[in-house]
């Protein structure tokens, strides 16, 4: 018999978790066995992916920089990378913002709705540490963040998963330097580098084979410890705007890939399936990024030299399904909360939308950290901070999920944008045994 497709399997699991998850809701031990019993085997799942984050980025870094032979290429590379990454996030934002305005979702919203919400949220723990978490943020100067990018200790950089950009900035300024001091010289170091990233590589597949178990897991746990439905309900037309709007960007990117690309937009939404639906079940870029990397270089085409930098640069840095939804989430507030805000305003919104989404980690309600610096670009007053995150709180997990898809979507579609525009977008090669893993033994 054909076995199922990977992304078929992953599908599956996530349908089964959703159900078995609502089951057990319904009986009495049931949430403390979903927690106990079969949320574990979704936590160690993403702990592997993350394991492997690191070496998997240092390796094909290294590689795809020092297989380059010229600089002037990374150069190409990298401003291009940058340029598309901005263009898209402020295309996220357009949108968002002229949904938000065109449907105005705030409006429905009773007195009613708002006093059960700040008394369920308002005093939770975690609303108020991602309060406190970005003021931390917000203290810090204009350049900071290049500041931060530039470690100290190489080791410590590797030793900190939310040190992500350090460690690419370490991985580029080694094969830089490789490609310097010539190929002769650097040769059994980029052996090396070659045979770690063909290993690393290998372990993603070996993950995948518990993918399709772990996202049952994963799910099972997210119906069991979601909020209030009647909340759900009542912030319906918000969740329904932030979902038009992060659909609006997955065609949108399926456009580029049609026209720019010249690729059957449903083929690559078929390659990269699996990484989206990770991206749902795990709501996290970082621990999505070797999937991707592998799907968007086997799969898809991408030559290495490309993937190995707009990629693990994307997770950290390109985020428009996170942006569109601060720029949603912001006015939504405003809207509800009877806070006026002027055109000025909402350009405040693109702008800090933008640096948001830049600065924004990778993991799972990051997005919600920094709307409360978006919130404080446009004047809203502090002490109704705990008010206006408790409005959005209750579907927050749900609505991450969906914007992270749109994160690593964007990430994977602007990797082939660049690579086709330098000339490395290639036919797929996809490992013999990649989907067969009755093979390993
Ligand atoms: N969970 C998102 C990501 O990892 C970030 C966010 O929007 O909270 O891409």
């Amino acid at each position: 018999m054909k076995k199922l497709a990977l992304h078929w399997q992953i599908l599956l699991g996530m349908i089964l978790g959703l159900i078995f998850g609502f089951l057990m809701t319904q009986i009495s031990w049931g949430v403390g066995f979903v927690t106990d019993w079969i949320k574990p085997i979704g936590t160690i799942f993403i702990k592997l992916l993350k394991l492997i984050a690191i070496p998997l980025i240092l390796a094909s870094l290294i590689k795809g920089i020092s297989d380059l032979k010229d600089i002037s290429k990374f150069r190409n590379i990298g401003l291009r990378t940058i340029v598309i990454y901005v263009g898209t996030t402020i295309m996220a934002i357009t949108i968002g913002l002229l949904l938000v305005n065109v449907m105005q979702p705030g409006d429905g919203v009773s007195e009613e709705t708002i006093a059960k919400i700040t008394a369920t949220y308002a005093d939770d723990s975690d609303v108020q540490s991602k309060i406190v978490e970005a003021g931390k943020q917000k203290e810090s100067g204009p350049l900071q963040f290049l500041e931060d990018m530039v470690p100290d200790n190489a080791f410590n950089a590797m030793g900190d998963n939310s040190l992500m950009l350090q460690v690419i900035f370490f991985a580029i300024f080694l094969g830089i330097s490789m490609l310097l001091i010539g190929e002769k010289r650097a040769k059994p170091l980029k052996n090396l580098f070659d045979s770690l990233n063909d290993v690393v590589l290998k372990m993603v597949d070996l993950i995948m084979l518990i993918a399709p178990v772990a996202v049952f897991a994963l799910l099972a746990n997210v119906v069991v410890s979601s909020g209030d439905p009647d909340l759900l309900l009542a912030l319906l037309k918000y969740t329904g705007t932030v979902v038009i709007g992060l659909l609006l960007m997955i065609v949108f990117y399926l456009l580029i890939v049609g026209s720019y690309t010249k690729k059957n937009p449903f083929w690559f939404l078929k390659e990269i399936s699996p990484a989206q639906l990770l991206a749902f079940s795990t709501s996290s870029s970082a621990a999505t990024l070797p999937v991707t990397m592998e799907r968007v270089e086997e799969h898809i085409g991408v030559d290495k030299e490309v993937s190995s930098f707009v990629l693990p640069v994307g997770a950290t840095i390109n985020m428009d399904g996170t942006s569109l939804y601060q720029a949603v989430a912001a006015v939504f507030i405003s809207q509800a909360l009877a806070f006026d805000l002027t055109f000025a305003d909402q350009l405040t919104i693109v702008l800090t939308a933008l640096l948001a989404s830049i600065g924004s980690a990778a993991v799972p309600g990051a997005g919600m950290v920094m709307l409360v610096i978006v919130l404080e670009s446009i004047g809203f007053p502090a002490d109704r901070f705990p008010i206006a995150l408790a409005l959005i709180f209750a579907v927050d997990r749900p609505l991450d999920m969906c914007r992270t898809v749109v994160n690593v979507t964007g990430d994977a579609t602007v990797s082939m944008i660049v690579a086709k525009s330098v000339g490395k977008l290639g036919k797929p090669r996809v490992e013999d045994w990649d989907e067969h893993y009755d093979e390993v033994k």
